[in-house]
């Protein structure tokens, strides 16, 4: 399953200069556009400018930079990145949970009644025990919604990988191997329910056909809640990351 609906292809990558430094930005066409646009992703601060024509394509620097006040404003309001570590809250479930130091003897990472994640251990090796405890609790919702969905459709898959994809959610090989993002535990379950619902039904349909999200329907009911979902807030599980 696609991060985004609307990736179209990058034609060129380019710097810009916003207040004075050099910042990426990617430039598409996109013949259904009307104009030139700017974009900037609200929660990766991701800059794209959208070219209607391929001689658009090459105002399109120009026009960027031109912009370049009106994107400084949307970069600041970017979230910043949330290293693991003590203090970070994380959204496990979609329930935030602040990371707190535990005692050791304990076990490396704990969750604790009140929204509490609890991780002893020297501090060095927080990020990593933090990042380690999200991986192994996103494979445990993982495997058993796949198992679930699985068995209610009377097919069995072949294995589950879970890794940290740029542009997916998860994908459905046609050996039946299925393969996961770690960051979906930090979304609200039905993110997580609908996301392996996807998949497993691929092991039926291998398309998006209207055969298909009937099967993904009667999995889990909702469907454009979760897609909303992903599509307003997807990028942001992307903030969560290792310390230096
Ligand atoms: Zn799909």
């Amino acid at each position: 399953m696609r991060k985004m609906k609307a990736t179209r292809k990058v034609a060129r990558r380019a710097l810009l200069k916003i207040e004075g430094r050099a910042v990426e930005v990617s430039v598409r066409l996109n013949p259904r556009a009307r104009r030139l646009i700017v974009k900037v992703h609200p929660s990766t601060g991701e800059i794209s400018v959208i070219a209607p024509s391929q001689r658009a394509l090459d105002r399109a620097l120009d026009f960027a930079q031109g912009q370049s006040d009106w994107i400084a404003t949307q970069l600041a309001r970017v979230p910043a990145p949330v290293p693991l570590g003590l203090g970070a809250k994380l959204p496990i479930r979609g329930q935030d949970h602040v990371v707190r130091e535990g005692e050791s003897g304990r076990g490396a990472v704990w969750i604790e009644e009140g929204g509490v994640l609890r991780v002893s251990g020297a501090r060095e090796h927080h990020s990593r025990r933090l990042l380690d405890f999200l991986k192994r609790e996103a494979r445990k919702a993982l495997e058993a919604r796949t198992l679930e969905y699985a068995a209610r459709l009377g097919l069995k898959h072949k294995r589950i990988t879970v890794r940290d994809p740029a542009s997916r959610w998860g994908s459905c090989s046609a050996q039946r191997s299925l393969s996961f993002s770690w960051r979906l535990i930090l979304a609200p379950v039905f993110v997580l329910d609908y996301v392996v619902a996807h998949e497993v039904a691929h092991m039926r349909e291998m398309n998006h056909g209207p055969k298909f999200w009937r099967i993904v329907k009667d999995l889990v009911g909702d469907v454009r809640k979760p897609q909303k979902w992903l599509h307003d807030h997807g990028a942001a599980l992307h903030r969560y990351a290792m310390k230096g």
